[in-house]
């Protein structure tokens, strides 16, 4: 980690990870496209894999531009060090391979991103791994769930895609109190808006396909470690299962990363406005948008995020039929799954992102079938709102 004063996390996400490389003096760090590292010689071949001398070997084991990445991530999230993974999904899965062992229990936020909750459901119960997702909102309830082979709290918030806050102060205490391992997504808020760690949270992950990057053009994850400890039993699992990040694909994403600010700043402003105007309009018969007084965690959306961001969930009074038809008559939001980018884009979770959760789960985490989700870009809000407003008068 990189030891210095301080500064605001506008300047961090500009100059975070990378420093004019001392070979050419690139102000854009290099892309070290290789598999390999060479040795000075034997020796110091085996010192490196003594780990009695620093350097690299192997992409998978490490690499300067995924190297760059994970500095500026661990910078942005105040954490101990960061690994960067192939995908969002590759980070949820070595959190989980890392921390639940055979017969292992752990609880989650019922309204999970989808594959999060699944790969437990499908994949992790062959190893008698069992999981409470529930209402973490409600911090009474994941107490009542705690058993003694408890190992994970796994939160999401805002979750995906109810816009549900979960207060991740309150869950560090309890984490403590019953030596559970707290894990935080934290996609929806990005490290702009939001820091886990600094309210006790013990492992932070990312999709960095969404605002992180926040081009549309990138897969990616991330896991962020507050301690040592964590963080090497993170890299050691990641490092043999392999699901780690390409050297080309660190350097998109270290390009997308530095604008992060100026992007979520822009469509969390558009958002608000957008949201207040689907509060206004009669068609529609509710709006979730932790922005709005009428989101029931405004005031803890007020505590531990700088801002709402620009992840929207709404209802039409028409139900499930309105919302397809205004899903197919926008013209300027495209419809399309994935989130965080410059475009805003439209999607109806109950039968895409979260097709793969049974029914009645889907019920009880709030995943609705009239639930449309927008995720707001950095357009002219003007033009969003006009594109909404013809789409609504098609219904
Ligand atoms: C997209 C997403 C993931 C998974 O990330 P991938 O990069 O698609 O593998 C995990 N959590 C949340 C909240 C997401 O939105």
């Amino acid at each position: 980690m990189e030891n210095r004063t301080k500064r605001r996390p506008e300047t961090e996400i500009i100059h975070s990870g990378y420093h004019p490389d001392p070979f050419a003096r690139s102000v854009s760090p290099p892309i070290y496209q290789t598999s390999t590292f060479a040795f000075e010689s034997a020796e110091q071949g085996a010192a490196l894999f003594a780990g009695k001398e620093k350097g690299f070997i192997y992409t998978r084991l490490g690499n300067p531009t995924i190297l760059a990445l994970e500095q500026a991530l661990a910078t942005l999230e105040n954490g101990y060090a960061a690994l960067a993974t192939a995908s969002g999904m590759a980070a949820v899965s070595t959190v989980y391979l890392a921390f639940l062992e055979k017969d292992a229990h752990m609880i989650g936020t019922a309204a999970l991103y989808g594959p999060s909750r699944t790969i437990i459901e499908t994949e992790f119960v062959r190893y008698g791994v069992s999981a409470d997702f529930i209402d973490t909102s409600r911090i009474e309830e994941i107490e009542k769930r705690i058993k003694g082979n408890t190992r994970l709290l796994f939160i999401e918030t805002p979750a995906n895609p109810t816009m549900a806050l979960t207060d991740i102060k309150a869950c560090a205490g309890l984490a403590r109190r019953h030596n559970l391992i707290l894990v935080v997504d934290n996609t929806f808020a990005s490290p702009f808006l939001q820091n886990p760690l600094e309210l006790g949270a013990d492992v932070v992950i990312h999709s960095l396909t969404k605002f992180i990057n926040g081009h549309s053009d990138v897969v990616g994850g991330a896991i962020i470690s507050r301690s040592e400890q964590l963080h090497n039993r993170l890299q050691k699992v990641l490092r043999m299962h392999g699901g780690t990040m390409d050297p080309h694909q660190a350097w998109l994403v270290l390009r997308g990363l530095r604008t992060l600010h100026l992007r979520v700043e822009k469509a969390q402003e558009n958002a608000r406005k957008i949201a207040a105007w689907l509060e206004s309009r009669p068609e529609v018969a509710w709006v979730n948008y932790p922005g709005l007084s009428s989101h029931p965690q405004h005031r803890l959306m007020e505590k531990q995020m700088r801002g709402p961001g620009s992840m929207i969930s709404f209802g039409l009074n028409g139900g499930y039929e309105a919302g397809l038809r205004l899903i197919n008559n926008v013209k300027l939001c495209t419809l399309a799954v994935s989130l965080g980018g410059i475009e805003t884009l439209i999607q109806h979770p109950a039968s895409m992102t979260h097709a793969s959760v049974p029914a009645e789960e889907k019920e009880k985490a709030g995943i609705t079938d009239d639930l449309i989700r927008l995720s707001v870009g950095c357009e002219a809000v003007e033009d969003l709102i006009a594109d909404l407003e013809q789409a609504l008068e098609k219904i």
